[in-house]
């Protein structure tokens, strides 16, 4: 799950680590009434707008309807209410929405810090994730802040600093202090960036997250270590653990086919291709996917009904898969072990009749216990199915019906 930049930095905050101070609006008012209390609370001169969208590049990204950046420094209350309202409502597109973009309905009034000062204010990139080629949190960081990570790793990849952490002993003293040093800070930027470090890894732990990214993380004028931006990435599996992460979900921020897939209790995850796919078993689905490849085809999204396929979540699999408009054919590939192949049938035939008139061929692979039950309860309901037991047969048809 996904967290917007402003409920990432207060929980990130609570953790001890040193971000930069806003507050959340949803209206041009309400930013304004936002950018007064910082300026008392914190004494900021200027203020940020920042649009709250689950995505990166909104900085670099424009606002279609307003033509907007979506990241903007504002030098008067005026601006405060004029620049919101030019963010507030908009589609943004960045390279990380793609062209359709997201909308806006939220924007964090934070704190100016690239205030002037001793130095210039420089940025740092630093991310937590978990590396699972050695089954270790690494933390990544880099000089190189502000910047694409990706193509700072293509172009130059040995300015990406790595510190794995052994789970066991969690974070060293000595690990924070290699990481500070790499990155060439000294005096007080280098103790605030060690506490940095250690409270960031605190967070990462404690919230079972699954990506931390904080770019950049800033280096102030007058050397303070803080977070401007806040990625964050929960692991879905851990979140029965937090009741309390669970609110910050945003569910306009995500598919609704994904959304409506969720509440049935399916794992469906919404692709761009032109073939439906339904299968039990993640790994069962994604070979599923490779074979809608090699026939010519395209997946459309990864579905698994998990164990117990039957009536109801086959007809949850079709309401969905038939929402997507691209999709030109299903195909239904069940390994039938704990599961009978005659009963996935019968709930197929029972789906069909209950979804109604299916308008794209379905293809019904069924494969294991009772496999030649399932097939000739398929074949004989009379019903726009074609049958096959072999998956390569399969796979010829839906060459044949992509024609
Ligand atoms: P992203 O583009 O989605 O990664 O959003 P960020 O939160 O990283 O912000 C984008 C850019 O806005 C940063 O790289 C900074 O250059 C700029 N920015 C953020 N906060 C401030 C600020 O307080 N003052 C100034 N002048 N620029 C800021
Ligand atoms: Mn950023």
């Amino acid at each position: 799950m996904n967290i917007h930049e402003y409920q990432a930095k207060d929980i990130l905050k609570k953790f001890g680590v040193a971000v930069q101070n806003g507050i959340v609006a949803d209206t041009p008012d309400k930013a304004l009434a936002a950018a007064k209390e910082l300026q008392q609370t914190t004494g900021t001169k200027w203020v940020v707008v920042k649009s709250q969208i689950h995505a990166g590049g909104r900085g670099k990204g424009t606002i279609r309807e307003t033509g907007s950046r979506g990241v903007v420094l504002a030098k008067s209350l005026d601006e405060v209410v004029e620049k919101s309202k030019a963010i507030l409502g908009g589609t943004l597109v960045t390279h990380q929405t793609g062209p359709a973009g997201k909308k806006v309905s939220k924007v964090l009034i934070a704190e100016d810090v690239y205030y002037p000062g001793e130095s210039e204010p420089k940025e740092y990139y630093m991310s937590i994730l978990l590396d699972r080629a050695t089954s270790k949190p690494v933390i990544m960081a880099s000089t190189e802040g502000g910047m694409n990570i990706e193509e700072v790793a293509e172009a130059t990849p040995e300015k990406i600093i790595k510190e794995w952490i052994d789970p066991a002993y969690g974070l060293q003293p000595y690990q924070a202090r290699k990481v500070a040093f790499a990155l060439g800070l000294e005096g007080n930027a280098f103790k605030e960036m060690v506490k940095f470090i250690h409270s960031l890894y605190s967070a990462y732990i404690g919230l079972d997250a699954s990506m931390f990214e904080i770019n950049p993380v800033l280096k102030t004028s007058d050397s303070k270590i803080l977070a401007v931006d806040g990625k964050v990435n929960l692991d879905d599996n851990a979140l029965f653990r937090h009741k309390d992460l669970e609110a910050l979900r945003d569910i306009s921020e995500e598919d609704p086919l994904e959304v409506e897939a969720g509440k049935s209790g399916l794992n469906y995850v919404k692709l761009d291709g032109n073939v439906g796919c339904m299968v039990n078993g993640a790994g069962l689905a994604m070979a599923t996917m490779d074979i809608i490849k090699l026939s010519g085809g395209e997946p459309a999204n990864f579905l698994d009904v998990g164990g117990g396929a039957n009536a109801q979540t086959v007809e949850a699999g079709f309401r969905i898969i038939l929402k997507d408009p691209n999709v030109k054919a299903i195909l239904i590939n069940i390994f039938g072990g704990i599961v009978r192949c005659d009963r996935v049938a019968n709930g197929v035939v029972e789906a069909y009749k209950k979804v109604g008139d299916i308008p794209v061929p379905i293809i019904v692979r069924l494969q294991g216990t009772n496999a030649e039950e399932g097939a000739k309860i398929i074949r004989e309901s009379g019903l726009k199915v074609f049958s096959a037991i072999l998956l390569k047969d399969a796979a010829k048809k839906i060459s044949e019906v992509l024609q």
